[in-house]
């Protein structure tokens, strides 16, 4: 295993200066790289190097196997952090990584793999001893054999694309008559937006909440799990406000599952971070997904764990063994994350431009996680989250007094962005309390927001 002393980073926006930061505090330098649209952009800036890989178009650009691996050479970077988003689920990359002798700061091509086929996954967490949601055994392949599955476990019922993600190819069938339809378009969503058409199903849960539990191996069999994040406050199937430790979860419940959950992955010799997903409803626990990656809520976790995530993954993929065991992890208070857009209520329209005047938040316990600055233009062709602003206090009333407090010192003027949901949401007394579910929140909208 090399030891690094350069980096590139294949990623943009905050996630890029997140991933800078730590390689910085380990005396590791960092390689930006950049289409043509983020020349002025402040990962450009903050990183030792930069690398210009391509025009605006993500495809072209942020997604240009052959532009990274050229970069690599160019700069002599001996490994590359994927970020979230663009390739850092992509299994080919990987696989390309390790033909050109870059390492990959993530798990290997084949557990990428595994966990991107939804289905597959779920039959690997099956065997591995995780409760899953019940459902078809695999695929689907008609509307007869789909009515046949609805029939067995009941309605309603969630038809998904096995390949799909981001909350899309996901389709309700309430009943029987809704099928066709459902089963049609959750196919066509999987061709069209990840060219594959296969499909299961699963019974579709009315009140759970989402529940995820960090987990981290050293890829030689070694494991821990750092509890759980509470996201189900959820617009489209997207999380909109991650907390951790989840209000409904005790310590002992946390101890259990986490247990399945890093046994799960040290039974697989899992390398890195990852993110296994649940629905949680009357207390039992029932797998939807795995992320082979760091995910945009990871430092809800961090704080409560007092942890570097992405310190621990530029170890392990140096060989190194982990900074720390089960027994040193211990939750210390409660944290919460939202996720700010560059959006216009009450419709979410993407809304890019100029940031006039910027002022972060600061104080005891709060980070904001961002890569705007004065002056700096958003360009309109990539995702529109532009921070994420996480507080940590001692507990979760501590931590709800906190971020109010922060979002009031927050300045973001010369766009539209998300904060006023949140100062709204902050109102309410089921976000006070934490008894919320996935449903919460769009409901919330359609009754607030028109
Ligand atoms: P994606 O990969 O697109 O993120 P997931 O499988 O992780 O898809 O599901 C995303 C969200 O969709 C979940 O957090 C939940 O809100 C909803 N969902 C998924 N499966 C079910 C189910 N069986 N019942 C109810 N809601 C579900």
């Amino acid at each position: 295993m090399p030891v690094f002393d350069k980096i590139l980073i294949a990623n943009r926006g905050e996630i890029a200066l997140r991933v800078i930061r730590a390689a910085r505090e380990m005396g590791i330098k960092s390689v930006a790289v950049h289409s043509t649209a983020d020349v002025d952009a402040m990962h450009v800036r903050m990183a030792d190097e930069s690398v210009c890989i391509g025009p605006p178009s993500s495809t072209d650009s942020y997604l240009s196997v052959p532009a990274l691996v050229a970069a690599c050479e160019i700069t002599g970077a001996q490994a590359i952090h994927p970020g979230y988003g663009f390739l850092s689920e992509n299994a080919k990359f990987v696989q390309v990584l390790e033909d050109h002798e870059i390492a990959f700061i993530g798990p290997t091509a084949e557990h990428i793999r595994i966990m991107g086929d939804k289905i597959t996954a779920k039959d690997t967490m099956k065997k591995l001893g995780v409760p899953c949601v019940p459902g078809s055994v695999g695929g689907v392949p008609d509307l007869d054999a789909a009515l046949k599955v609805g029939a067995e476990i009941g309605y309603p019922v969630i038809i998904k694309a096995t390949a799909g993600g981001g909350g899309k190819g996901m389709k309700v069938a309430q009943s029987a008559e809704d099928m066709e339809t459902a089963f049609r378009t959750a196919r066509a969503e999987g061709k069209l937006n990840f060219g594959n058409d296969e499909v299961y199903i699963e019974k579709y849960l009315t009140t759970p909440r989402h529940i995820e539990i960090q987990v981290f191996g050293d890829g030689k069999g070694g494991a821990v799990h750092l509890g759980e994040r509470d996201c189900s406050l959820q617009r489209r199937h997207q999380k909109v406000f991650e907390e951790a430790p989840g209000p409904e979860i005790d310590p002992k419940t946390r101890a259990k599952i986490g247990k399945v959950c890093a046994d799960a992955i040290a039974g697989i010799n899992y390398t890195g971070a990852g993110t296994i997903e649940f629905l949680y409803e009357n207390d039992e626990f029932y797998f939807i997904e795995m992320n082979t990656r760091l995910q945009v809520e990871h430092p809800v976790t961090e704080a409560i764990f007092g942890v570097d995530l992405v310190r621990e993954q530029i170890r392990v993929a140096q060989g190194l063994p982990m900074s720390f065991t089960q027994d040193d992890l211990e939750v210390q208070g409660h944290a919460i994350e939202i996720r700010i857009n560059a959006e216009k209520l009450p419709n979410f329209t993407p809304c890019p431009g100029t940031i006039s005047q910027y002022h972060a938040p600061g104080g005891l316990g709060v980070r904001m996680d961002s890569a705007l600055y004065d002056g700096y233009s958003i360009p309109p062709y990539y995702d529109s989250l532009i921070g994420k602003l996480i507080v940590h206090g001692r507990d979760r009333p501590e931590a709800l007094a906190r971020l109010s407090r922060a979002l009031g010192e927050l300045i973001v003027d010369g766009i539209d962005t998300t904060v006023p949901l949140f100062h709204a949401l902050l109102q309410e007394p089921d976000i006070l309390a934490g008894t919320y579910n996935i449903h919460w929140l769009e409901r919330w909208l359609d009754e607030n927001m028109d």
